[in-house]
């Protein structure tokens, strides 16, 4: 595996920390918690785009785009991390945002990622929910071609066979850190959406024959269609990667028990997992991804299905712009707070 073979633009502040949770183990009585950090990627507050843009940047480059489009719900974080890179290499960028909660929150539709995607300069635009996002981009960027520009397009969530080689140097790069300090892991939790990380992750780990279980937690979609569309993923990363059907079908696990009501719709066990990472280790969340996330980590050690003796490492995927989206869900339980 030989990751170098592949162009890139080294941006992200790589390794991200791996670090134990000491007081969340605590509170939870069961396995050992640890955390990656890749919240602290680097780029405009970080998250998990970030290391899947210095394979899709770098592509960009290589076609002499001058011009980068994406698209993703209004408070994307994807879409904030593309229009920082956009900015950071010279090329204009143009986002398409879907309104995909229906929410007309001041602040969700301004404030968060969409504060961010328009300070790095990025243009937006809004389409309605449930528009087959795909189509609409590539129409814009076709009219975008015809006026001359060079455009480059990265599906939402950055989630292509060249954008999940960001998260097999992710798995290569925890395995690593693991075995510099002798901590043996038992299993690997993240939250799973557009299927990219965790396609990419269970690639490079099979890849290497790690033997680590690897967990999705949905934001989305039913377990079935997002085993499915991780699955499908991981088979054309590991052809790019040269080691095809490294991965098997059952190695991709997804468990969407923790969307709620929708996508970008946080329900209670959302918001006690963002208080709990929040109040025990200082650390932030988010209402879309990480807190769901967390929120099957908590339930699956409550229940047992982690146990004590065990080590779980959590994924951050970073994501904690969209709190600044999403304040009105905290204000009831926030109001006690104000003495
Ligand atoms: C996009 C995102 C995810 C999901 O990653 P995918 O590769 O789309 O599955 C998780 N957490 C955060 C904060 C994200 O922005």
């Amino acid at each position: 595996m030989h990751l170098a073979r592949f162009p890139r633009v080294f941006l992200a502040h790589l390794p991200t920390p791996l670090e134990r949770l000491d007081r969340l183990t605590k509170e939870l009585g069961g396995p050992e918690i640890w955390i990656k950090r890749d919240d602290c990627t680097g780029l405009s507050t970080g998250g998990n785009k970030t290391r899947k843009l210095e394979f899709l940047m770098a592509e960009a480059q290589a076609m002499g785009a001058d011009t980068v489009m994406t698209q993703g719900a209004t408070q994307s974080n994807h879409a904030r991390q593309t229009a920082a890179f956009a900015a950071k290499l010279g090329m204009a960028c143009h986002i398409l945002l879907e309104d995909r909660t229906g929410s007309n929150d001041a602040n969700y539709n301004g404030n968060g990622n969409v504060l961010l995607d328009h300070l790095h300069g990025a243009t937006t635009s809004k389409r309605a929910g449930g528009m087959d996002m795909a189509a609409e981009m590539e129409m814009v960027a076709e009219n975008l071609r015809r006026k001359g520009r060079k455009v480059y397009t990265i599906p939402g969530g950055g989630s292509n066979p060249t954008g999940a080689l960001g998260y097999v140097n992710c798995a290569f790069e925890l395995v690593s850190q693991a075995n510099d300090r002798g901590l043996v892991i038992d299993h690997l939790v993240t939250a799973t959406g557009s299927a990219g990380t965790q396609a990419g992750l269970i690639t490079g780990l099979k890849a290497i024959n790690a033997g680590i279980p690897l967990t999705g937690i949905g934001v989305r979609a039913p377990k079935e269609k997002q085993e499915e569309s991780v699955f499908n993923l991981a088979v054309r990363t590991a052809e790019k990667l040269g080691c095809p059907g490294v991965v098997q079908r059952a190695d991709v696990v997804a468990d969407s028990s923790y969307v709620g009501a929708g996508y970008g719709i946080p329900r209670a066990d959302t918001l006690e997992a963002i208080a709990l990472f929040a109040q025990l280790e200082g650390l932030l969340l988010d209402p879309v991804y990480s807190g769901k996330g967390a929120a099957g980590l908590i339930d699956y050690c409550r229940k047992g299905k982690f146990k004590k003796g065990e080590r779980v490492v959590f994924l951050h995927t970073g994501g904690s712009a969209a709190l600044f989206g999403y304040d009105a869900v905290f204000a009831e339980a926030h109001r006690a707070l104000v003495v």
